[in-house]
């Protein structure tokens, strides 16, 4: 009886027991780890749970890169998002521009050339057509667009050669681009212009006298912004950057200044509708 091989029952028994014993002895051996790491870190509390010097240098060193990376990338995407909400505003203008026309006989709205009230001006006679909400009238990248707008003026300014006829001494008409459709080649003429900087907003300006730009760039600075839409340092000719140009399809164009520098130096002007 006694020489008997181990029942089933038995060899469980032994497997359990076996079970207890190693749990047992694992969580002694744990215990003893985590005791004698306590004792090491006591010893060196700095090299167990906090930074060494040249570590947080080289953390601070990757932060300043990463800064540095993106600084830049967010500035150029605050500014094209500006460029997208101005040329918006222009869009807006032309719908409203379309639907004057084409309740007066196919004529654009007049500028403010030799007008004695300032509610007179092109952008006041097209309340009627949409162009209420004076954050239509600002483009978010002028920085005078408010004090523009409180004076009665906005952050564009109409081409002086669809706004005015050029006319005689004799009063015989020479040219005029005033009526949407007589103009030949409506994708390239230009309408509406970003205001320069050099207008201050209590001088009531609401169109540029373009016909006098061709070899001029002076003159076209003076009057228009082709750098409105810049990212970095702005050049002191302003011919480093874009603008938003609405033509007479009403489409809206951001175009690069420097391209229109080197027209207006060819005496190519760039605001006269082509023939
Ligand atoms: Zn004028
Ligand atoms: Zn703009």
């Amino acid at each position: 009886m006694t020489n008997d091989p181990p029942t089933n029952q038995f060899r469980v028994g032994i497997l359990v027991t076996d079970l207890q014993c190693s749990t047992q002895s694992f969580l002694l051996f744990s215990q003893r780890m985590y005791s004698n790491q306590r004792n090491v870190c006591k010893g060196t509390m700095l090299r167990c749970v906090g930074f060494s010097l040249i570590e947080l240098l080289v953390v601070i060193a990757i932060v300043a890169i990463l800064a540095s990376l993106l600084v830049p990338v967010l500035s150029q995407a605050r500014m094209k998002a500006k460029r997208v909400r101005c040329a918006s505003n222009m869009r807006q203008i032309g719908l409203g521009m379309r639907m004057y026309s084409d309740e007066n006989r196919g004529s654009l709205p007049g500028a403010g050339h030799g007008l004695e009230a300032t509610s007179e001006s092109w952008i006041h006679l097209l309340k009627p057509y949409g162009i209420t909400n004076p954050q239509l009238r600002q483009c978010p990248a002028d920085k005078l667009a408010m004090a523009r707008t409180q004076n009665g003026g906005s952050s564009y300014i109409l081409n002086g050669y669809v706004a005015i006829d050029q006319i005689s001494p004799f009063g015989e008409m020479i040219e005029s681009f005033r009526y949407l459709d007589r103009i030949r080649r409506p994708v390239q003429t230009m309408i509406l212009f970003e205001i320069s900087d050099r207008i201050e907003p209590e001088s009531f300006t609401d169109h540029a006298h373009s016909r006098a730009w061709t070899g001029n760039w002076q003159n076209v600075i003076s009057e228009i912004q082709p750098d409105r839409h810049h990212s970095g340092k702005t050049a002191s000719q302003h011919n480093s950057g874009l603008a938003n140009y609405l033509f007479a399809d009403m489409h809206v164009e951001a175009l690069d200044a420097q391209n229109l520098y080197r027209r207006i130096l060819q005496e190519d002007n760039f605001a006269r509708p082509p023939r």
